[in-house]
């Protein structure tokens, strides 16, 4: 048990203490609004609590009440005492008309009611020629969460309890009777209360917030009235979950088969290709660190029948609610041998651990970096080695590109202006040569090579003043020098 602690307040409390204890708020509450934020002060028992804040405002003779803390007690002039006497002890509602029991019993709060209370006390301090700022009120979570702490701490016999983990208790509240109170909120501030598709409602707790930084106080005390009404009854027993926060593993791949897509190809629902990279990568990720899913990204990525070959494409997977935090180095080089021999259409490298940060610079520049690629090109006119030996000796082309017809359906309609660094030409046969390209990325190689119906210039085609078209496309590599590369 928590030792019997002196509440740190202050002489300007006790007008708000009262206040609030008439209206019906739990003692808890009340020291959330007086902005008390030492966490003993809510893990001590409630009783005691309540008692300490009756002794307070009937009186500063109280002793239990001095503290050695300076700013604790203020003493006031002696003028002031008799109004702040009260006659009867004040009780704590049944169920709190603010936390609604969630700090009593420890079981949500609606923000307007929070709101309503913040205009009541921000009033009569207003009266009192103190400024208080919003901030300092501690909020039910914040109160819920130091109570929890301590209780878990003795419940787990010594364990230390820390806010800051990698494992997550969530706690959900509802509580049906109050459900409807915020809703006057969508008839004043209409902008904030847009449906969207992926929700149940629209008065999310972002929105509410929102609307209650618009809506001109008067306006709301119009709407909700202070006191609030008492509520019959407490919030439902709270839906517990423990999740642990995602881990992020990284590497590079290859991809040697013409016939796999990056991510699953579906169309109206139905799958057109069995398998992906995606899935041959994360599979046996998913199984080794018992994840209940995954977000896949990568620095850019290639088309269905597009190879990837040399170092490979960086790529990190973020693994949702692991229950398995930490693999070894040794562990995910066998992860990575599993990749490997479960398919031959697919390998990767350099699998690693990263941290949520590292992955930034993944993504970071990608627009500058260089890629290599290498394409092999058919033309209608027969050519000889002559014909196209002057393509080696371009330098630094701008080319002019039109969203290609084929992405159109995905991507917005722009010029997009790219640099073609270098090129140089593999003589194959008299309608064929290879082409190897460095490019600045984003470039769409398949488009420079067959013009896209002139939506690229300059072209290939108007360079050799032939039709040519693209028969096969590889990646060589992909510039970006992240994650770190591993010893093989
Ligand atoms: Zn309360």
């Amino acid at each position: 048990m928590l030792a019997k602690m002196m509440l740190p307040l202050k002489e300007k409390d006790k007008v708000i203490i009262k206040k609030l204890l008439t209206s019906g708020c739990c003692a808890r509450c009340v020291l959330r609004f007086c902005c008390i934020g030492v966490p003993d002060a809510y893990r001590q028992n409630r009783q005691e609590t309540l008692s300490q804040l009756q002794a307070f405002i009937s009186g500063p003779e109280d002793c239990s009440m001095k503290s050695d803390s300076q700013d604790a007690v203020v003493p006031e002039p002696v003028s002031k005492k008799s109004k702040l006497t009260v006659d009867d002890p004040v009780e704590e509602s049944s169920v709190c008309v603010l936390c609604l029991g969630v700090l009593q019993h420890l079981s949500d709060v609606t923000q307007a009611m929070q709101h309503s209370c913040w205009l009541h006390v921000k009033e009569h301090v207003r009266a009192k020629c103190c400024v208080l700022v919003r901030d300092d009120v501690i909020a039910v979570k914040e109160a819920f969460k130091w109570i929890m702490q301590g209780l878990l701490a003795q419940e787990l016999d010594g364990v230390a309890v820390v806010a800051k983990s990698a494992l997550e208790v969530s706690v959900g509240f509802t509580h049906p009777e109050t459900d409807a109170d915020c809703h006057f909120l969508g008839s004043t501030c209409p902008d904030c209360f847009k449906p969207t598709k992926n929700k149940l409602s629209v008065f999310t707790r972002m929105a509410v917030v929102k609307a209650l930084e618009k809506i001109p106080d008067s306006k709301f005390t119009k709407h909700s009235p202070w006191p609030p009404s008492r509520p019959a009854t407490s919030c439902t027993p709270p839906d517990v979950r423990c999740v642990h926060a995602s881990v992020f593993v990284a590497g590079r791949y290859n991809k040697f088969c013409r016939s796999l897509p990056q991510t699953p190809w579906l169309i109206d629902g139905e799958r057109r290709m069995e398998s992906s990279v995606e899935e041959l990568i994360a599979t046996p990720i998913l199984a080794a660190f018992r994840a209940g899913g995954f977000n896949f990204s990568s620095s850019g990525r290639e088309d269905v029948d597009v190879r990837t070959l040399g170092n490979g494409r960086p790529f990190a997977l973020e693994l949702l609610n692991p229950h398995k935090g930490k693999l070894s180095e040794e562990d995910m080089k066998n992860v990575q041998q599993v990749i490997n021999t479960n398919s031959d259409k697919i390998r990767v490298r350099d699998l690693q651990m990263v941290s949520r940060d590292a992955m930034s610079r993944m993504k970071e520049g990608e627009e500058e970096k260089t890629k290599s690629y290498r394409a092999l090109v058919w033309t209608l006119k027969s050519i000889q080695k002559d014909d196209i030996a002057f393509i080696d000796r371009i330098q630094d082309l701008t080319v002019d590109q039109k969203t290609p017809l084929r992405v159109l359906h995905r991507r917005t309609l722009a010029v997009r202006q790219r640099l073609i660094h270098s090129m140089s030409t593999s003589f194959v046969d008299d309608h064929h040569f290879q082409l190897s390209l460095k490019t600045q990325a984003g470039t769409y190689i398949k488009e420079f090579v067959h013009g896209d119906f002139g939506r690229t210039k300059p072209n290939l085609c108007q360079l050799l003043d032939t039709d040519t078209d693209i028969l096969e496309l590889d990646v060589q590599s992909v510039d970006v020098d992240w994650p770190p590369v591993l010893p093989e």
